[in-house]
């Protein structure tokens, strides 16, 4: 035992010295291939603030993306989401998300050594190559069409290149994963989308469509579709996330999921409690109004009293309202 345990010790240490060795091989090859890369954000919600007076070329304490850190995590371009809740409609809906596109056109042209709006692959390289930031647009919600080809055709000619076919609720044509089942997956109209968006060369983006909906877009459209920002069900129930059966679907058909880290879409803990305490998180933030950050913390305290703490700490306050991002 005297003789075997030195051993042991002395093997234990060159094991771990040799998996500390590994690890930051692994993690400087990481970081070579992430930094000698082109990397792109499919989906960046700071559309709005660029309606405000938050500034994008100026580092901030608080969100997740600006241009400092983008520069320093390498990053080097993003689809601003056009986004506003699906349950804005008509008129409304339209001129909100022109304001959005112009809000993303106007960031371009303040800062044309920084940002270029970019509509093609072409442009992004190009962007890259002259080290700006590739800046494109992805609309998430078909409700932003109002029904209507010819408006989806202006939002096309503007720049956008993905519409995301539903948010969290039902379109007029297509189910979301967030609502009840209503149209069967797409209608008539919801099919002619598709092509009208293949036609334009806008991709089609089945991120919070309800699984029919998936499976009808896929059958339809020509063109390879992408999952702007999904997680994996196998991983995590959350319904807005994709089946092993829908991934692999989607790749033979050319197509990319691009991974959403938001907590309870990736941690299967988070989700249950999530679940657990999504009725009641909705009426407290219904009470509060706005979902600052302190409304955000004010809930997950009511929602730990009521129903215990979150399972672990929370990154960030996605896991109450499951109606977004
Ligand atoms: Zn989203």
């Amino acid at each position: 035992m005297k003789k075997i345990l030195p051993s042991l010790i002395c093997l234990a240490l060159f094991l771990s010295f040799a998996f500390a060795q590994q690890s930051s091989d692994i993690s400087e090859r990481a970081k070579k291939l992430h930094f000698s890369s082109l990397v792109m954000d499919t989906h960046i919600d700071v559309t709005r603030k660029l309606q405000t007076d938050w500034k994008f070329a100026e580092r901030h304490d608080t969100g997740h993306i600006d241009l400092p850190r983008m520069k320093e995590g390498g990053l080097n371009g993003l689809f601003f989401s056009i986004y506003m809740s699906g349950r804005v409609t008509g008129p409304k809906a339209v001129n909100d998300a022109l304001q959005r596109i112009a809000a993303v056109h106007k960031l371009a042209e303040d800062m044309p050594d920084k940002v270029m709006l970019c509509t093609t692959a072409a442009d992004v390289r190009r962007a890259h190559k002259e080290g700006k930031i590739a800046g494109l647009m992805g609309m998430e919600g078909g409700h932003m069409i109002n029904n209507s080809l010819p408006v989806l055709r202006m939002y096309a000619a503007l720049g956008v290149r993905y519409l995301t076919l539903t948010h969290s609720v039902n379109t007029d044509w297509a189910d979301s994963s967030g609502d009840q089942p209503k149209h069967n997956g797409l209608t008539d109209f919801g099919k002619d989308v598709v092509r009208e968006l293949n036609k334009l060369g806008v991709m089609v983006d089945i991120s919070h469509v309800a699984d029919k909906t998936f499976w009808d877009a896929l059958a339809v459209s020509k063109a390879p579709m992408i999952a702007s920002h999904s997680s994996c069900r196998a991983i995590s129930g959350h319904s807005r996330n994709m089946t092993d059966e829908m991934i692999k679907a989607l790749a033979a058909k050319g197509g990319v999921i691009q991974i959403n880290y938001l907590d309870s879409f990736i941690d299967p803990d988070l989700y249950a409690y999530s679940q657990k305490t999504s009725a009641a998180s909705r009426e407290l933030m219904a009470k509060l109004g706005e979902p600052t950050r302190e409304n955000f913390a004010k809930v997950r305290e009511e929602l730990a009293k009521q129903f215990g703490p979150a399972p672990k700490p929370v990154g960030s306050a996605s896991w109450i309202t499951l109606t977004t991002p």
